[in-house]
């Protein structure tokens, strides 16, 4: 009796403890207020009465009334603590500003929600083609030590410049966060970037609603689906990553979770050239090192479906086709440094024959542009972004130069073409900046070797091959580099000759990794102890652009206008059958 009278007192209890935190229900609309739109661009349009599952949800647009301006009937759906009412796949065709009101009436309560679209009329044509190209995490530092490194500079001067600084018709400052956080993720950026429209981290092509299954949340159609639908061009994804890492993804998939990887690799069919890394997805799970969670050989699809398959840089050389999948590593490709200098088999790991970005650019090109209605191409240099996160700046420095000649590829195209819009930015930065230089002709080392103001000298990379990579990643005088963000860590200031680690994780914290500098000092923490990597950072991010329609680029910009930038320059009409 006393046990059941405890019981029912303790159940009684928690009932007024959930009703006390049980929050005002709330009413969120998605796309977002501010959201900006292509005419015609396809949506699905959502909202959720998040808290109470008996809502009943009114939508006006305009003072219209939802269903009768889209001529659809909306999917209506109720759990116990959530209303969803749905279009799918609508379109605004007009240009203007839109205010989209919603209602939900529960419990003799109503709730009110008001959000504003702006709707933009599509361009005439400029440019038949578009390449954008995404140094992955290539901050404004990034951009400068690769300067320093491929052209060097003397007495105060540049010996030249970078080829991404001489796309020149449009300079601008983009802003990178996402709707839900400052500091964003490649996903959620290069979704912006793929469909106008801000995401959340870990998000691509899609606004967040509460479906736990990552592949229903509110679409946003994206570039890929826009170029094909409306004009018949082609589509490229080229990386040193993963084809199914973020930056390619965003441009074709759409889902919550950039890990749904297995889903990724299929939704690359929809791209005609694909190149990088991350075979492991595409072959079945019961070859070894693969990473699928089912039998599907993606491979064999491909190859059925037309395109020519491509495992090294001698098959890539020799492919021929309208479309290209080239695989060329299990995981991320290695890096320009290990991959075409060092060569060490150890960090290779079987893939010795792996092609170049300007390569495998050079090849998308030559296939995308047999297309008469143009093509979309997206360059990533992935690895400048990797690098820094294990805070490995030469290899993140070789890798942005070699990003750049492959942007040189591109120029050289364009040069011939007179048509084609380049597009050279990033996605986030680093906190990395370049604190002066490093040396120990005096004896000294550590910090004490760090030369700032005046006795930051000059370093000596030297390019005598002229082939634009510094012939020695450690010269007698190097950079000094500095990092804003990272976990316990040891600094030599020394280059590695193996990409290292700076932190290992044991339990829910970082150690730092002595393997890193065994002659280091450590350098203690300065982001939370559960982060075993240097982090992204809110930095604006350059961007260059040259070529018809590039003018839309100035000032401080929002990175979904790089979206708009892109549909403006090939005059996209969605709105157009
Ligand atoms: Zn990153």
């Amino acid at each position: 009796m006393f046990l059941q009278r405890l019981l029912l007192a303790v159940s009684v209890l928690l009932l007024y403890a959930s009703a006390a935190m049980a929050a005002d229900p709330e009413l969120v609309v998605l796309p977002i207020d501010r959201a900006k739109f292509l005419a015609g661009q396809k949506f699905d349009l959502e909202v959720e009465f998040r808290g109470a599952g008996e809502g009943e949800i009114k939508l006006l647009i305009d003072g219209s009334d939802a269903a009768k301006l889209f001529g659809k009937t909306p999917v209506i759906k109720h759990s116990d603590t959530l209303s969803s009412y749905r279009f799918n796949d609508v379109t605004l065709k007009n240009s203007g500003v839109f205010k989209v009101e919603a209602t939900a009436t529960a419990g003799g309560k109503t709730y009110k929600k008001n959000v504003s679209y702006t709707v933009v009329a599509p361009q005439s044509t400029k440019a038949k083609n578009v390449i954008l190209f995404i140094g992955d995490g290539m901050g404004l530092p990034s951009r400068q030590i690769a300067r320093i490194l491929s052209k060097g500079i003397t007495q105060g001067k540049y010996n030249g410049l970078l080829d991404m600084e001489l796309l020149n018709d449009g300079t601008a400052l983009i802003n990178t966060s996402g709707y839900d956080s400052l500091v964003t993720d490649s996903a959620n950026s290069a979704s912006a970037y793929a469909t106008g429209h801000k995401s959340v981290v870990n998000a691509m092509g899609v606004y967040e609603n509460s479906d736990p299954d990552p592949l229903a949340h509110p679409k946003v159609e994206n570039i890929a689906e826009l170029v094909k639908r409306t004009r018949g061009m082609s589509v490229g994804l080229v990386t040193t990553s993963n084809i199914t890492d973020a930056t390619p993804a965003a441009m074709v998939a759409h889902t919550r979770r950039r890990a749904e990887q297995n889903f990724i690799a299929g939704e690359m069919l929809k791209a005609d050239v694909v190149m990088g890394g991350g075979s492991w997805q595409f072959i079945p799970q019961s070859t070894p090192g693969s990473r699928r969670k089912d039998d599907r050989n993606l491979i064999e699809e491909f190859k059925s479906k037309g395109y020519t398959f491509a495992g090294a840089r001698q098959e890539l050389a020799s492919a021929t086709g309208d479309k290209i999948l080239g695989l060329f590593n299990l995981d991320n490709m290695n890096v320009y440094l290990d991959r075409e200098i060092l060569k060490n088999p150890d960090v290779l790991g079987g893939f010795t024959d792996q092609p170049n970005l300007m390569e495998m650019t050079r090849k998308a090109i030559d296939t995308l542009s047999k297309n008469k209605n143009g093509f979309f191409l997206m360059v990533e240099g992935a690895c400048i972004d990797k690098q820094l996160h294990i805070m490995d700046w030469q290899r993140s420095a070789y890798d942005t130069i070699e990003f750049d000649k492959a942007i040189a590829v591109a120029r050289e195209f364009a040069a011939r073409d007179g048509s084609t819009l380049i597009i050279a930015t990033a996605d986030h930065s680093h906190g990395v900046s370049i604190v002066g230089t490093y040396h120990e002709r005096d004896g000294k080392n550590g910090r004490e070797a760090v030369r700032t103001y005046a006795n930051s000298i000059y370093p000596t990379f030297a390019d005598a091959n002229g082939d634009g990579f510094p012939d020695d990643p450690a010269p007698d005088v190097t950079l000094a580099i500095g990092y804003a963000n990272h976990p316990d860590y040891y600094e030599d200031f020394k280059f590695h000759t193996k990409p290292t680690a700076p932190a290992i994780m044991s339990g829910d914290a970082a150690t730092a990794n002595i393997a890193r500098a065994p002659d280091g000092v450590m350098y203690r923490g300065n982001i939370p102890v559960n982060e075993s990597q240097e982090v992204h950072t809110a930095d604006d991010v350059p961007l260059s652009a040259a070529g018809p329609g590039a003018d839309y680029f100035k000032g401080v910009m929002d990175n979904t206008e790089v979206f708009f930038g892109i549909v403006r320059a090939l005059g996209l009409d969605p709105t157009k059958k």
